[in-house]
């Protein structure tokens, strides 16, 4: 027997219509690229919203077409991406610190119609230009006075479009599995995969993110998000706060900028912000230089990469702000797990509460999880056994678009391979060891590269870290620290092993420091370890 209720499709749509209605005058406060800071609100983003719509109507574009944008945290953004989801039209984000090769290669993948850009990446543009082959013509997010000088064919404005354009339109109801979004994985090898949202899969991933045992967001809530608009819908966030009427503060261009940060926590009153760690290292680094403190911040969402103790910490005792991990992936929208005090944890004292925190946290209702071995079974959640991490729910990508199968991520009983090692404890507290071609093998045993950074950025004379393994004559392969030193510090290769006394098994300490003056990062913010292992294809252990 089929239930009597409803069946009113979850569409982005639905949510612009509520925020509107019940949250219209909420503060949306945006740092620009191209004039001072904007102040609007969630009514005036939904009527925008409208015009980007109809315009986009105006130009051509048919219902299923995928619209790119190639911009920072701003309003326009944000109208954007109602405007072309709510409408129907596909919302492409590009992250622009890909590689020239590899945005040329997901336009052209994606097949692209427009491309909104903001104007500093207009020069980005006119390179590839010829390389686009479908796009019909780029948006700049700009009024007519700042309008660039520019060689490309059918550059337009976007403030002259938005005016052209009606802000009359009832956001239209379709199939709730209709593609809303599209984001391509950063992915460190071969070509990058794209991940198609979906207005259900949306829908039901930011009613989650907003439980109170998530990110617990309410109206009163000023949110500041420091993840990027253009990786994977900034955490839900667009979604989430509008959900629930809380004022959003966007940082545009000045996502790094410890200074803006601060001023922004400070000067707009935000209770939650959410970024990768070294976001937050900039931010507790400017606040310890200009002795600021950051009053009315309550929480901080990390997530991205592993969140070392040391960071809990500075902002439990400096700050007065609770550390909320976050885990998961592109693919998963991106939220898996959420680190929150669970019930029976009240009494832990405050230091293991501080070693819980650095855990991913505890499944939410929607994502399930299991670790399995290398044959596939099932491992214990103990706390202890290490294996591949799998997950599987309504906001989990089921297929990479246009890939049909072949990217070999799913096994055939319909769980996603995150590609992650891990732990669960017998709490449910998900830890995250390594990503499965990053852990070190030692005498046929596993030695977590996340957790020896972790350990090694908690020195002072550490900025950065990273772990790799080395082939070594009889354990296979040990563990090298390699360590961006502190501004003004000299490390020295004892001192910093010693550090690892007492902290770590003994096994794991690794066999040697090598120092240098900067990582190589991903797009994403994130050190890449394939380049690492690269530069140190050479290296070889001191004999012992
Ligand atoms: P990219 O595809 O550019 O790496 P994602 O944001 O999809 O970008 O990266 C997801 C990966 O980031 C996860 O698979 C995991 O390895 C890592 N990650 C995310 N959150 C955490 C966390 N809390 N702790 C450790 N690693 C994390």
């Amino acid at each position: 027997m089929r239930g009597l209720m409803m069946d009113t499709p979850l569409t982005i749509g639905s949510i612009a219509r509520h925020v509107e209605l019940y949250h219209g005058e909420r503060e949306i406060v945006s740092v620009t690229a191209d004039a001072p800071p904007v102040r609007t609100c969630w009514r005036d983003c939904m009527r925008r919203a409208r015009r980007v719509a109809n315009a986009m109507q105006t130009l051509g574009a048919k219902p299923g077409d995928t619209v790119a944008t190639l911009a920072w945290n701003d309003h326009r953004h944000l109208e954007i991406y109602y405007g072309l989801s709510g409408a129907g039209y596909v919302c492409h984000t590009i992250n622009p610190r890909l590689f020239a090769e590899q945005i040329v290669f997901i336009v052209n993948h994606a097949a692209d119609r427009w491309i909104f850009i903001d104007s500093m990446f207009v020069p980005l543009i006119e390179k590839l230009k010829g390389q686009l082959d479908g796009v019909e013509g780029f948006i700049v997010m700009t009024d007519e006075a700042h309008m660039p000088d520019s060689s490309l064919d059918g550059l337009l404005c976007y403030e002259t479009l938005l005016a052209d354009a009606s802000a009359e339109l009832d956001w239209p109801e379709f199939d709730e599995n209709t593609a809303a979004a599209l984001c391509y994985t950063s992915g460190t090898t071969g070509d990058p995969k794209g991940v198609l949202y979906s207005h259900r899969s949306t829908v039901l991933h930011a009613y989650a993110s907003v439980a109170p045992d998530a990110l617990d967001l309410r109206s009163r809530d000023n949110v500041l998000p420091v993840v990027p608009l253009f990786h994977v819908n900034a955490w839900g966030i667009p979604y989430s706060a509008a959900m629930v009427g809380a004022k959003l503060v966007l940082p545009g261009p000045k996502m790094g900028d410890g200074k803006t940060l601060c001023h922004l926590i400070r000067s707009e009153e935000v209770s939650i912000a959410l970024g990768v760690p070294t976001v937050w290292s900039a931010l507790l680094q400017y606040c310890d230089d200009a002795a600021q403190t950051l009053d009315r911040l309550e929480r901080t969402v990390i997530g991205g990469a592993a969140v070392p103790r040391s960071m809990v910490q500075a902002f439990r005792d400096r700050h007065d702000v609770v550390v909320i991990q976050g885990w998961g992936m592109t693919e998963m929208s991106p939220l898996g797990t959420v680190n929150t005090l669970k019930a029976g944890l009240e009494g832990l004292s405050p230091d293991d509460k501080l070693d819980l925190a650095t855990k991913a946290g505890r499944a939410m209702f929607g994502c399930e999880l299991r670790i399995v071995d290398d044959e596939g079974r099932e491992l214990p959640r103990d706390g202890v056994a290490f294996g591949a991490l799998q997950v599987r729910g309504p906001w989990v990508c089921n297929d990479y678009y246009k890939l049909e199968g072949s990217a070999g991520t799913h096994t055939h009983d319909g769980w996603f391979e995150t590609g992650d090692v891990a732990t669960i404890d017998p709490e449910g507290y998900v830890a995250i060891t390594d990503r499965t071609k990053d852990v070190i093998k030692s005498g046929g045993e596993w030695i977590s590269s996340i957790e020896l950074e972790n350990t090694a950025v908690g020195h002072e004379s550490v900025a950065e870290a990273a772990v790799i393994g080395v082939p070594h004559p009889k354990w296979s392969e040990r563990p090298l620290l390699i360590v961006v030193p502190a501004p003004g510090a000299e490390p020295d290769k004892s001192e910093l092993l010693a550090w690892f006394d007492g902290k770590v098994a003994s096994w794991w300490i690794p066999n040697d420091v090598a120092f240098v003056d900067e990582l190589p990062h991903t797009a994403t913010g994130k050190i890449k370890k394939i380049e690492l292992r690269r530069q140190f294809a050479d290296y070889a252990f001191p004999h012992e």
